[in-house]
């Protein structure tokens, strides 16, 4: 590249302002192309811009567009594709490692299509740490996709969250044999294990911790049947997922096992996750001080009071309950009709909120439904846009994460999307992205 065209100019007719949540008109961008920053923006004048400089091979025409930061889906699995295709069970323990790298491999290049320049990769789910190395081939050039933070595995107590595996010790569990299967989780136990364990995942290239505060483990109790034949169990106790006996979340740490791994993140400047349905998750993993809660969406007023008081950002995970509605059966409609209410009620209290729909259990690619999710729950569209953009990039350890993106302005990454019609009337338009840019480089839209 000559030294010309070392910076790039970016024209918009309308910006959102992710700070302010606003739009804000003709203003433009300036690229340095070296450093994937934008070097500068400013709001032009009412002079027309000539056609000679709009035909400069450094200058990108997005007037007539609306131009946004790069979308942020803060809770994502790429190695997962839908559970209505193929359950979680049978990705996990039955599809080869190659198969699931390739099927993620095209995820990437779905979710960058469709305007997510980042993803919050929250663990591999059977796949040990190689999120970190598929993360590496997209920093390497090697393949396009977003921007990754990745948790590899995830941080459980004994027994808290593994494969099912009814043959697992021979006939009376105690005689060897039964079969392998991956582990989806990294085991640990006791102040001094859960030190370790986040130890281990920062040295095995973790961006991000991800412990479950609590887990649906008994659900060992009542086996759904995985293999062609297993009869069901009968008389089965109520699915109801909030509510039900069937699955009960149960806690898998102390309190005191959560404030050690929230303190040994910190002694490595780690922004830190904890998965926590029941209020009881939610409470303790906020008091531990947690970067994040992901999916709590038990209906609790003193599970929000505990995130606003220790000022936890909050990703409710709207799209996975809503893509497994079907399971709950008649319940299916009024669970999503509590879950975006509470969702709501966090909104109400000033809780922070940020977008990302545990993608993977559903399409990637069609992350934007956790935007319309959180529009139907009621939250206003220029909140739900910082949430997906700004929020994202908090959620993401904000300057701990090593490079500021979600919003347009000097020394933020230069990552931009543009879509025609008006997200403030219709979040739907994010589904037709036209034009994507990520650290300066464009990839989709370059005959714009
Ligand atoms: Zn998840």
């Amino acid at each position: 590249m000559s030294e010309s065209t070392k910076h790039i100019t970016v024209h918009t007719s309308s910006l959102f302002d992710s700070k302010q949540k606003r739009f804000v008109n003709d203003v433009s961008i300036v690229i340095d192309v070296k450093t994937g920053l934008i070097a500068d923006t400013f709001t032009r004048g009412d002079e027309a811009l000539s056609q000679d400089e709009l035909s400069r091979p450094d200058t990108i025409d997005l007037r007539g567009l609306t131009v946004l930061p790069g979308l942020v889906d803060a809770h994502t699995h790429l190695f997962l594709h839908p559970y209505a295709d193929v359950a979680s069970l049978h990705q996990m323990r039955d599809e080869s490692a190659v198969e699931r790298i390739v099927r993620a491999t095209n995820h990437a290049r779905a979710a960058l299509d469709a305007g997510y320049t980042t993803y919050r990769d929250l663990g591999t789910e059977g796949l040990g740490d190689a999120d970190a190395g598929f993360r590496d081939t997209i920093n390497r050039g090697l393949t396009p996709g977003p921007r990754m933070f990745v948790a590899t595995e995830c941080i459980a107590s004994s027994g808290g969250y593994e494969i099912r595996q009814e043959s697992r010790g021979g006939a009376l569990g105690c005689c060897g044999g039964g079969t392998a299967v991956p582990r989806i989780s990294d085991p640990a136990d006791g102040v001094d294990g859960v030190r370790a364990a986040v130890r281990r995942r920062l040295g095995a290239g973790a961006d991000i911790v991800k412990f479950y505060a609590d887990y649906r483990k008994r659900a060992l109790r009542f086996p759904a049947p995985s293999w062609p034949g297993a009869p069901e169990i009968r008389f089965p106790p109520s699915a109801h997922p909030l509510y039900g006996a069937r699955n009960p979340n149960t806690l898998l740490f102390n309190q005191a096992e959560m404030d050690a791994m929230v303190a040994e993140a910190r002694l490595a400047h780690a922004p830190i996750a904890a998965h926590a349905h029941s209020p009881e998750g939610v409470i303790m993993a906020a008091r531990a001080g947690v970067t994040s809660i992901e999916h709590g969406m038990t209906p609790s007023e003193d599970a929000l009071r505990a995130m606003k008081e220790h000022d936890v950002l909050f990703v409710p995970t709207l799209s996975v309950f809503e893509a497994s509605l079907d399971s709950y059966g008649e319940e299916g409609e009024q669970v999503l009709r509590e879950i975006l209410q509470h969702t709501k009620n966090a909104f109400d209290r000033g809780i922070r909120l940020a977008c990302g729909g545990d993608t993977g259990a559903f399409a990637h690619g069609e992350n934007v439904r956790e935007l319309e999710l959180f529009a139907k729950a009621g939250i206003p569209a220029p909140d739900v846009l910082k949430a997906a953009t700004l929020r994202g990039w908090e959620v993401c350890g904000g300057d701990l994460c090593g490079r500021r993106f979600g919003y347009v302005g000097a020394g933020w990454a230069a990552d931009l999307v543009a879509v025609s019609g008006d997200p403030l009337k219709d979040l739907g338009v994010l589904r037709n992205v036209l034009f994507v840019m990520k650290d300066g480089e464009v990839y989709k839209g370059s005959s714009i």
